[in-house]
């Protein structure tokens, strides 16, 4: 993917599911233009979750995902289903492939879930050119013919258009001409040559809004703050430099950080605050999993790993105990943790960081993220969420 491609956590993820030799992989092949899969008569060919970004018309960027059969068997069958179901986390549609008129038991599983986890999906009747006799009711497809193809492309883009969210980053809560300052240190974690995806993001979202940007390292600050005549609307900071940053600007000015308007704009803001009080009650040996979205952005894992442990032992004056994670690899049991504390999950799409919070949230489990924890430690929770 080219620097001025869609990342993949904007893009719209579409799955398509069903049971083995339902067609789901040619009609993947046929909806992409692409030998994305591995066709073939044999049952079981698409082993594990095969995903590409593309732009799909008339949805968008997306990222298409085929997933395996549900209905594989044995014990690899057993993890294929597991890896299919696995990859509903991330999934803002779901299309089911099949060729039955009417669901047979594994299929109607799988709409159980879509339902329960309310996911918008589709259903699919694949091989429309073997059949002899249409219900008008259903959407019939033919991976081979290319019949039905542009009308499922467009119900998904009507599905995804569902999805499609009401929050920006920051855009929705400025205005045009408002100053933002955006503060964004550049030590040994910052990528080579470039700011990272929230920074970026909140970048594009403050010109979109037709208001002002201005950026600078911690050190600058006081200096960026003495040459505006009007003070600034807001400042955003990286959350590692919060305590540094709070001293610096006066209470009078918003402050906020990228990591809590990354939650807000996620979808699990709320969650993040209520998670970050059960620092309060976390007793000795309590179990924290620290869980970062990527695995190949390792700006973020010196503060995972090594920082905030750190402040959070200071901070409880307890033993704690740290698992971590990262990419997309996520605990599918979180009943022995007494905390999850997750990066801001800008590599993330929102259906995945949803479905970490929720799981969080069904094993009872407190869920929150760096910013909102750094706030707290620095007492400045309520002033970094007053803007929002
Ligand atoms: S670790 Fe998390 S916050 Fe950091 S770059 Fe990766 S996804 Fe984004």
């Amino acid at each position: 993917m080219s620097l001025n491609d869609t990342a993949s956590a904007e893009r719209v993820h579409i799955g398509f599911f069903g049971v083995r030799n339902a067609g789901k992989s040619s009609l993947v092949n046929r909806i992409t233009n692409q030998e994305m899969s591995v066709v073939s008569d044999v049952k079981g060919t698409t082993t594990d979750s095969v995903r590409k970004a593309m732009e799909l018309l008339p949805v968008g960027p997306v990222v298409i995902i085929d997933t395996p059969g549900i209905d594989d068997e044995g014990e690899l069958g057993e993890k294929r289903v597991k890896s299919a179901k696995k990859t509903l986390d991330m999934c803002d549609v779901a299309v089911l492939v099949t060729e039955n008129e009417t669901l047979n038991e594994a299929e109607n599983g799988l709409v159980a879930i879509f339902r329960e986890r309310e996911i918008p999906y589709l259903v699919a009747v694949n091989k429309a050119d073997l059949k002899q006799e249409f219900d008008k009711s259903k959407l019939y497809v033919s991976a081979l013919t290319g019949e039905g193809v542009e009308e499922l492309k467009e119900r998904i883009a009507e599905k995804a258009n569902l999805k499609k969210k009401e929050v920006r980053l920051v855009a929705d809560f400025i205005s045009e001409g408002d100053t933002v300052i955006l503060v964004i240190p550049i030590d040994e974690s910052a990528p080579k040559g470039r700011i990272i995806l929230p920074q970026q993001q909140a970048l594009r979202d403050i010109l979109d809004a037709h208001a002002r940007a201005l950026v600078c390292q911690p050190e600058e600050l006081e200096k960026t703050l003495d040459l505006l005549r009007e003070p600034p609307k807001l400042v955003i900071t990286d959350s590692q430099v919060f305590a540094k940053v709070m001293k610096i600007v006066p209470d009078s000015i918003n402050l906020t950080s990228f990591s809590i308007i990354m939650a807000r704009y996620k979808g699990f803001l709320d969650t993040a605050l209520e998670g970050a009080e059960k620092l309060d009650s976390l007793e000795n040996g309590a179990k924290i999993l620290v869980c970062e979205g990527c695995t190949h952005h390792r700006q973020c894992e010196d503060i995972g790993t090594v920082k905030l442990p750190r402040w959070l032992k200071e901070y409880t004056d307890k033993e704690l105990n740290f698992e971590f994670t990262s990419g997309h690899g996520f605990p599918d049991n979180l009943c022995d943790y007494d905390l999850v504390l997750h990066c801001g999950g800008c590599m993330l799409g929102d259906a995945e960081m949803k479905s970490r919070a929720d799981a969080a949230k069904s094993a009872g489990v407190a869920f929150t993220n760096y910013g909102t924890v750094i706030a707290k430690l620095n007492g400045i929770l309520e002033r970094s969420t007053e803007v929002l």
